[in-house]
C-alpha cells in the first residue's frame, strides 16, 4: 500500500482561502483584523516563526507590528507592554512569542494577554473552555492538525490516539481536542511522556500517533502499528556540518523508515509546522469578528 504523504501546504492554502473570504467581509465594515507580535531576545527559532507570521498577516491584508525587546528585559516592562497592547484597539491578537528569557515568568505573561486577544489560545480562560467543549481560540498546533486529519479524511472517531508529549501548547490540548464528543473527534485517548514506562507498548497500539517530544527520530519503525497515521510535530535542528547553515532540520519520527510502515504520515519541514500559522491566522480573523 502507498503511503500518503500528508502535507500542509494543500491545507494551510484551504484555511486561508476561507479567511480571505472573512476579512473581505471584516473590510467592508471597515474593520482590519490586527495582530502584535512580541519578541525577547534573540532565540534563532523565535526570529524565524515571528518572521513568518508577520509575511503570513502581510499575505492576508492582516495588520501586524512586532515589537523586539532586548534579552535582558524585565518581567515588569513585559507585563507593561502586553498591558499596552491588551488595550490597544488596533490590534485584535496579542501574541508573546516563547520560550522567554529566563527571568520572566511565562505563566505571568500568558495570564496577563487578555482571553479575547489570545491567538494563541493558552490562556486558561481559553484552555478551560476547550476542555469543557466550548467555542475558543484554540491553541495553534493541536488545531492545525484537526485540519489536518480532515482534510486527509482520515477517521478519527473510534480510533485510538496516542500522544507523545504532555506540553500545555502540544501535548495536552491535542489530547483534549481528541476525546470530545464532536465531529472529527471522539477517539480514545491515551498520553504518554518521560515518565512512561515502556512506551513503545502504546505507541504500536496508536490508530493514529501524534508525537511531540522535541527528540529527533525517536520514534523507530517498531514503535508504530502497520497502517497507522503518523503526526509529527516535533522541529529540531541537528548539527549538519555538511549543509551551509550548520543544521537539518528533523523531527521526533525517524521518517524514512516509519514511512514504510504507515497509511499516512506528515513530513518535517512541509508538514504540521505550515498549518500552525495558519491556524494563527484564523484565531487573528476570529478575534477581530468576536471583537465587533
Ligand atoms: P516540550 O514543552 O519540551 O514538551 C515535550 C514533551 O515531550 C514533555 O511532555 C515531555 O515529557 C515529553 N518527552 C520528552 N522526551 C520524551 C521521551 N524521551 N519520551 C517520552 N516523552 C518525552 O515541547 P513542545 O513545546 O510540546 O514541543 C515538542 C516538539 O514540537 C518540539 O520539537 C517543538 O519544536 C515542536 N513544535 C512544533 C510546532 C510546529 O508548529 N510544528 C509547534 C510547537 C512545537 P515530560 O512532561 O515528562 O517532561
Amino acid at each position: 500500500m502507498e503511503t500518503l504523504i500528508l502535507y500542509g501546504k494543500p491545507v494551510a492554502e484551504r484555511v486561508r482561502d476561507r479567511l480571505k473570504q472573512r476579512i473581505r467581509e471584516l473590510e467592508q465594515r471597515g474593520i482590519r483584523p490586527g495582530l502584535a507580535v512580541v519578541l525577547v531576545g534573540e532565540n534563532p527559532a523565535s526570529k524565524v516563526y515571528v518572521r513568518s507570521k508577520a509575511r503570513s498577516c502581510g499575505e492576508l491584508g492582516i495588520l501586524s507590528e512586532t515589537f523586539r525587546l532586548p534579552e535582558h528585559t524585565e518581567q515588569k516592562a513585559l507585563n507593561a507592554l502586553v498591558e499596552k497592547l491588551n488595550a490597544d484597539s488596533r490590534f485584535h491578537g496579542v501574541l508573546v512569542q516563547l520560550p522567554l528569557p529566563q527571568q520572566i515568568d511565562e505563566k505571568q505573561i500568558i495570564h496577563r494577554i487578555l482571553p479575547l486577544k489570545d491567538v494563541d489560545g493558552f490562556h486558561p480562560v481559553n484552555i478551560g473552555r476547550l476542555v469543557l467543549g466550548e467555542e475558543t481560540y484554540l491553541p495553534c498546533t493541536p488545531a492545525g492538525i484537526m485540519e489536518m486529519l480532515s482534510y486527509y479524511r482520515i477517521p478519527v472517531s473510534g480510533k485510538h490516539v496516542v500522544i507523545v508529549g504532555r506540553s500545555n501548547i502540544v501535548g495536552k490540548p491535542m489530547a483534549n481536542l481528541m476525546y470530545q464528543k464532536s465531529e472529527g473527534a471522539n477517539a480514545t485517548v491515551t498520553i504518554c511522556h518521560t515518565g512512561t514506562d515502556n512506551m513503545k507498548q502504546y505507541t504500536r497500539q496508536a490508530d493514529i500517533l501524534i508525537v511531540a517530544a522535541g527528540v529527533p527520530e525517536m520514534i523507530t519503525a517498531e514503535m508504530v502499528k502497520e497502517g497507522a497515521t503518523v503526526i509529527d510535530v516535533g522541529v529540531n535542528r541537528v548539527p549538519d556540518p555538511g549543509r551551509k547553515k550548520g543544521y537539518r532540520l528533523a523531527g521526533d519520527v525517524a521518517f524514512d523508515t516509519v514511512k514504510e510502515k504507515t497509511a499516512a504520515i506528515t513530513p518535517v519541514p512541509g508538514g504540521v509546522g505550515l498549518m500552525t500559522i495558519a491556524m494563527l491566522m484564523q484565531n487573528t480573523v476570529k478575534a477581530a469578528e468576536d471583537h465587533v
